[in-house]
């Protein structure tokens, strides 16, 4: 092992996914198996790459849940082992289960271990991994960093991470690690045959869709409202690319294509509703196939039929949108059939953020699917939802943010005691999503909230982005 180079330690219990992380950072290298007897299978090692970063890293997979007694007493041995030569840990949690008992037995035993910690939130793609997430803070490690280690989301936050906890070791993350012969003694092995030229995806390029994960597009709205039309017209049956999923088949219900370049997989709803045989079945929204597609999607696009006008399903369906934390893009349809443009647009504007004040800004694009009228606009404005729906604000950023707007107006005391926002950070993109430390967390007001929200969407141009603010109790 070089001197010099950082060596981390993946440490969790079983199951929160620490191979897959491991996988992802050592790649396509062969991992050697460690053989000391008892520890064997269980640890891993390998030469870890983030983005320019190189270190030796060790895993401790391999133990099973259901292993009964001897579970506990084999975890300590293979994490010591572990933990034997390392200069930092990713401890890593499971923000889908949430902490349990064996998590912060892990977290008290790493706590008098002299090796600086940071604590990995994973599984936390979507919004349901985050409960977990923020229950991670009470593990006293500080900002978990949410990652997705399936999805590769969360690596730029890794990294950074990384990088500092190096930078206070005075450990070089960027060293080059020497060639080394395999030792007896040693108790990681040495580079593989391809390491250096190995070329590991950058960070900071991801998720972008220029690796081959198309962008994930639904278009939704009422029956009727021009969904099958506008489909046809974006995508267009020559620019049809065939493979197992595409093709506009009545069956089918997602479609891919290219849209300047950009690989785009086209949730089709018109087309489930097309397979529906009952007429009935047809003027009905169906909320399960919305909902599916919502999830489905990174960015949404709501069709609303401008002849009549934004409706209750119209606001439901937004609702779904922004409950689910998705990018949105109105679409307002048939614009070819009314008359009084200006006032028709200022109306839909004002139903929309009477009923969901979080869609204020949102972008509305007037296009008539029929005549292709304005539909060159849905896609750039569909690529620029997504970029603010993966916006990243800097720590120290966001923090400038919030002590300028906590004084500018600061949150109602309670029970005599100033309220104190002290600190907060993003923790998450898609959608972008805050932890906030205050002395009051359940003092403060659902207005307060809103104020924050607000000042947020215009301080930070987040204009209809769906934003998620959390607080938690400082210390
Ligand atoms: P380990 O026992 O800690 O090494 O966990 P594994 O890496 O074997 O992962 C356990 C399970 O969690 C596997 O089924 C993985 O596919 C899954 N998993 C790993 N990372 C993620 C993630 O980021 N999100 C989700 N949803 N599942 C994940
Ligand atoms: P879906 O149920 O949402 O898929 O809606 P369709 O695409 O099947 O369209 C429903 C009806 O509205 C059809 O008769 C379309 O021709 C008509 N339609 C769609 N877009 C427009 C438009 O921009 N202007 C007008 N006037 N009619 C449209």
């Amino acid at each position: 092992m070089s001197k010099h180079a950082l060596t981390i330690a993946i440490i969790g219990r079983p199951n929160v996914g620490k191979s897959t992380l491991f996988n992802r950072l050592v790649g396509r290298r062969l991992a050697l198996v460690d053989d000391t007897p008892g520890v064997t299978r269980d640890r891993r090692a390998g030469i870890g790459r983030l983005a320019d970063l190189t270190f030796h890293i060790v895993d401790t997979a391999g133990l099973e849940e259901g292993d009964s007694e001897s579970l506990a007493g084999r975890m300590r041995l293979q994490t010591e082992s572990a933990l034997n030569g390392a200069t930092m840990v990713l401890f890593m949690v499971d923000a889908r289960s949430g902490i349990t008992p064996m998590d912060r037995h892990f977290a008290s035993w790493l706590r008098v271990q002299k090796i600086p910690v940071v604590l990995v939130a994973n599984k936390a793609e979507g919004t349901r991994g985050m409960e977990g997430a923020y229950e991670a803070y009470s593990l006293g490690f500080g900002d978990p960093v949410a990652l997705s280690a399936e999805h590769a989301e969360g690596l730029g936050d890794l990294y950074e991470s990384i990088t500092e906890t190096a930078r206070i070791l005075g450990v070089d993350p960027r060293a080059e690690i020497e060639e080394e012969k395999p030792d007896e003694d040693e108790t990681l092995d040495g580079p593989q045959e391809g390491d250096l030229d190995y070329d590991f995806e950058d960070p900071e390029e991801e998720p972008e869709f220029t690796d081959d994960r198309p962008l994930r597009l639904a278009v939704v709205g009422r029956p009727n409202a021009g969904k099958s039309t506008l489909i046809n017209h974006l995508v267009g049956e020559e620019r049809l690319i065939t493979g197992p999923e595409a093709g506009l088949t009545r069956d089918s219900i997602s479609v891919d294509w290219d849209y300047d370049d950009i690989p785009v997989r086209l949730f089709d709803t018109a087309g489930l509703r097309r397979r529906a045989r009952v007429q009935e079945k047809l003027e009905k929204l169906s909320v399960a196939d919305t909902l599916r597609a919502v999830r489905f999607a990174e960015v949404v696009v709501l069709m609303v039929d401008a002849d009549r006008g934004v409706d209750k399903q119209d606001i439901k369906i937004a609702s779904l949108v922004v409950n689910e934390g998705r990018a949105l893009v109105i679409a307002l349809n048939k614009w070819d059939t009314v008359d009084d443009r200006l006032s028709a647009q200022r109306a839909v504007n004002d139903v929309l953020t009477r009923s969901l004040p979080q869609l204020k800004g949102v972008t509305t694009v007037p296009i008539s699917a029929l005549t292709g009228q304005g539909t060159d606009r849905i896609m750039p404005s569909v690529l620029a939802a997504y970029e603010l729906w993966n916006s990243r604000i800097r720590t120290a950023e966001f923090n400038r943010w919030l002590s300028a707007v906590t004084e500018a107006h600061p949150p109602p005391a309670v029970q005599g005691r100033a309220t104190r926002m002290r600190y907060g950070a993003q923790i998450k993109s898609r959608p972008p999503t805050f932890t906030i430390f205050t002395n009051h967390p359940r003092g403060v007001p659902d207005s307060y909230m809103r104020y924050l929200e607000n000042e947020m969407r215009r301080d930070f141009s987040l204009a209809g982005v769906p934003l998620r603010l959390y607080l938690r109790a400082s210390k």
